[in-house]
This record gives C-alpha cells, sequence and structure tokens, in this order.
C-alpha cells in the first residue's frame, strides 16, 4: 500500500471552528427563539463596492468577445495589476520596488503556505504564538517540526505574545532562520510599530533570516508610527518577503486575489554556498505550480485602485473600524480588558476573572448569545484570552454589543 506523508500524521485537529459549530448548534436547539449574533467570523459582511463589480462586468463582456477574449495570462499577474499594486501600495509611500517583484496570487492564505517549500526541510522556524494557523500547520507538513506535546510542536520557536510584552514578541535567543511576523495581527489585533519592526528587520540581518510578512490587514491600520509595509523599514528589502491581499482590503474573500512581494535582494542559499535569489525561484514555483488568477479578477482588483475604487473600499473598511470601537468601548462597559480594534478588524480579549477561553465562550453564548472565538483555539499563548470581530454588520455589531455590554462577572 502507498505510504502517507508521516508529517501529516503529527496535525492536530482542527477542532476550534467544529466545536464552536456544536456547541452554537446545541444552543440554538435548546433555545429557538433565542436570535445568535456571531462576532466570529473571519470573513467579511460587506458586499463587493460598486467601482469594483463595474471593472467585473466590463472585464467580462470583453471575455465573450473574440477580439478581446483572454485564455493564459502571465502566472505572475498581468502588468496592468503589478503596476497598479506597485503605485498604489508603494511608490505612494516612497518606496522603491519594480513590477517583476510583484506577484499576483488567489490568496494570501495559499502564498504563505506555499512560500515554506523554498526553504531546506532543516530550516528552523519562528512563529508568534498565538499565531494565524497556516503558518504553523504548513511547516507541519512540510517536516520541519517534531511530534506535537504538551500543547507544542518539537523544533519550533515560538515567540510568546501576551500583555505582559504587549503582544510584541521578544527577539528569539537562539537562531531562527525564517520569522513568521503578522501585523496587524489576527488573531490578536494589535500592530507592531515601525521601531518595533526595525528590531525584527535588524535581527533578520544579522542572523541572515528571512522574515515572512503578512500584511493582510494593513488597510486597518490608523496609527501614524505603524508602518504600511514591512519596506519602510530600512533594510527591510533584504531581508523581508510580504503578503498583502484584497480579502479584507476589498471583500475579495469570495473574489479571492492577493500577492506576494519578493524583492531581488532577498537571497538563500544553496549547500555549496551559492547565493540563490529568492525571486527567481518563487518564479520559477509560480510558473510551474500555479497557473494566474483569472482575468477578470485581476481587473476588479485594478478597480481597488481607482478613485471611486479607493474612496468606495475606504468607505466600507471605515464601517468595520466603527464595528470595532462599537465593541471596544461594549467591553469597556463590562469592565473587560480589551486590547487590538484601532490598527485592525480584531479585537483580543483578557477573558475576566480567571476564566479560561472556553468557560468566556460558554459564558458569552448563554447569557448573552454572542459567538466569538476562544483565544487558546490560535495557540498555547491564547489561553485567558477570546477573540471578537469587527466584520459583522453595524446592525448586528451594535445589538450584540449591546448584550456584551450588559454581562456581569
Ligand atoms: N493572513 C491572515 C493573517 C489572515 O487572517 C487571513 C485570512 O483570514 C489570510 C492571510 C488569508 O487571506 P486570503 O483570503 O487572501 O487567502
Amino acid at each position: 500500500m502507498t505510504a502517507v506523508n508521516e508529517h501529516y500524521l503529527k496535525l492536530q485537529g482542527s477542532y476550534l471552528f467544529s466545536t464552536i459549530a456544536k456547541k452554537v448548534a446545541a444552543y440554538k436547539e435548546a433555545h429557538p427563539k433565542e436570535q445568535v449574533i456571531s462576532l466570529g467570523i473571519g470573513d467579511v459582511s460587506q458586499p463587493l463596492v460598486p467601482a469594483v463589480v463595474e471593472a467585473l462586468h466590463r472585464a467580462c463582456d470583453e471575455m465573450g468577445k473574440a477580439e478581446t477574449f483572454r485564455g493564459y495570462g502571465p502566472e505572475q499577474g498581468y502588468a496592468f495589476l503589478r503596476e497598479a499594486i506597485l503605485q498604489g501600495d508603494y511608490v505612494s509611500y516612497g518606496i522603491e520596488l519594480s513590477a517583476d517583484e510583484i506577484f499576483v496570487s488567489d490568496g494570501a492564505k495559499s502564498d504563505v503556505a506555499n512560500f515554506q517549500e523554498l526553504f531546506s526541510v532543516s530550516t528552523k522556524v519562528a512563529l508568534q504564538d498565538p499565531v494565524y494557523p497556516v503558518y504553523l500547520d504548513t511547516n507541519v507538513m512540510a517536516g520541519r517540526t517534531g511530534t506535537y506535546q504538551n500543547g507544542r510542536y518539537g523544533n519550533l520557536i515560538y515567540l510568546p505574545c501576551t500583555a505582559e510584552n504587549n503582544f510584541a514578541a521578544a527577539l528569539p535567543k537562539e537562531h531562527a532562520d525564517v520569522i513568521y511576523l503578522c501585523s496587524p495581527n489576527n488573531p490578536t489585533g494589535t500592530a507592531l510599530t515601525k521601531a518595533q519592526l526595525q528590531r525584527w528587520v535588524d535581527y533578520a540581518r544579522e542572523h541572515n533570516s528571512i522574515i515572512l510578512y503578512d500584511s493582510a490587514y494593513e488597510a486597518y491600520i490608523t496609527q501614524e508610527d505603524v508602518p504600511h509595509s514591512i519596506y519602510e523599514v530600512p533594510g527591510a528589502k533584504q531581508v523581508a518577503v510580504e503578503f498583502r491581499s484584497f480579502s479584507k482590503t476589498a471583500g475579495f474573500t469570495g473574489t479571492r486575489c492577493a500577492y506576494t512581494v519578493v524583492p531581488k535582494g532577498v537571497q538563500v542559499t544553496s549547500k555549496e554556498g551559492t547565493k540563490i535569489s529568492l525571486q527567481q525561484l518563487w518564479l520559477r514555483r509560480q510558473t510551474t505550480k500555479f497557473n494566474g488568477v483569472p482575468y477578470i479578477v485581476q481587473r476588479a482588483a485594478e478597480a481597488v485602485y481607482s478613485p471611486q475604487g479607493r474612496t468606495q473600499t475606504q468607505a466600507v473598511i471605515a464601517t468595520y473600524q466603527q464595528n470595532a470601537q462599537v465593541i471596544l468601548s461594549a467591553l469597556r462597559q463590562a469592565g473587560i480588558t480589551a486590547y487590538g480594534g484601532e490598527n485592525a478588524p480584531y479585537i483580543w480579549l483578557k477573558t475576566p476573572k480567571g476564566l479560561d477561553s472556553w468557560s468566556f465562550f460558554d459564558k458569552l453564548l448563554n447569557e448573552g448569545q454572542v459567538v466569538g472565538t476562544p483565544g487558546v483555539g490560535f495557540g498555547a499563548c491564547g489561553e485567558g484570552y477570546f477573540r471578537l470581530t469587527a466584520f459583522n454588520t453595524p446592525e448586528l455589531t451594535r445589538k450584540a454589543a449591546e448584550r456584551v455590554a450588559k454581562l456581569q462577572f
């Protein structure tokens, strides 16, 4: 019989969302008249903006005419979108890159999951705890970790992010080859300032490490000293790869479009000591394994950078930012300490009275009919914390917030 990739057997079942679904279903069955509101979803509730929909329609019409029909496109993305990204997200922030360092894809999830295959299996990986689970699980699948014992995989460097360090991990004491950083962060909703990020870039330059920087929530940044791109930090173009997405920026969670920036200065080394450009390797990987994002979707993404597209998407983001403020103020009224929400659509609260994450989940569901996500589901350091998201509609968010404000502990 064909042998399995044993590393897959090390993976922990993703019980988090299935357990939540089971608990919610049981509650609804027992209380059919109650309206349960979810502040647990990581998906958006607002539709695509008109400028994007119009661009989609126009591109569909082009696809129906022989003169403008398009088949396979460039694997790395059409020049019109790469140029729009370059101008809109980098040149306008004073960052110099070239369009061939930008790779358009169908999602930050797939890119951040696939990127690790460019590194040796012996690569030492560091990641934040709590963490977006994709970074962790894809390294488990690739065989870079030991087995799972007492809540942790062997051979990984965990970077604890708790209230004690303001959710900004300390630099590892040991050597890390690859460091995953997510800022603004899912799940903690906090973001690294330019000075904090500079320390990571300096560490990476000193250690010849590579930073995989996920800034899927960049559009939610409000604070002046929080950079929108890691390339605002001097030296980052030698050590960092940046992942961005149209999912939470422009409601593309179902439409699928994202991009990854791989500067030509980022290098890895062969056994013989030859330096190899990561940009060339990623190009090779993408042209071999990926056939590009649909033309119509790339035209839709391009429309996000038009004057109307910008105004309209910013209005949607402002709606979610307002939701975050509504949630934060309700938590304050309930006497609960909460973090995040200022530069991200996530609020990370400290469970009161020493409740564990799941006990808080049960209380919120049973007494407030509100659903959120237990922090422990994102890693051992998430125990005693709880995530709420700002992605529901303003009406339901307000309703949920009123219930949260009345909770007694
Ligand atoms: N990165 C982070 C930190 C996320 O939270 C998410 C989605 O929840 C993604 C990436 C996935 O983005 P995409 O929809 O582009 O695959």
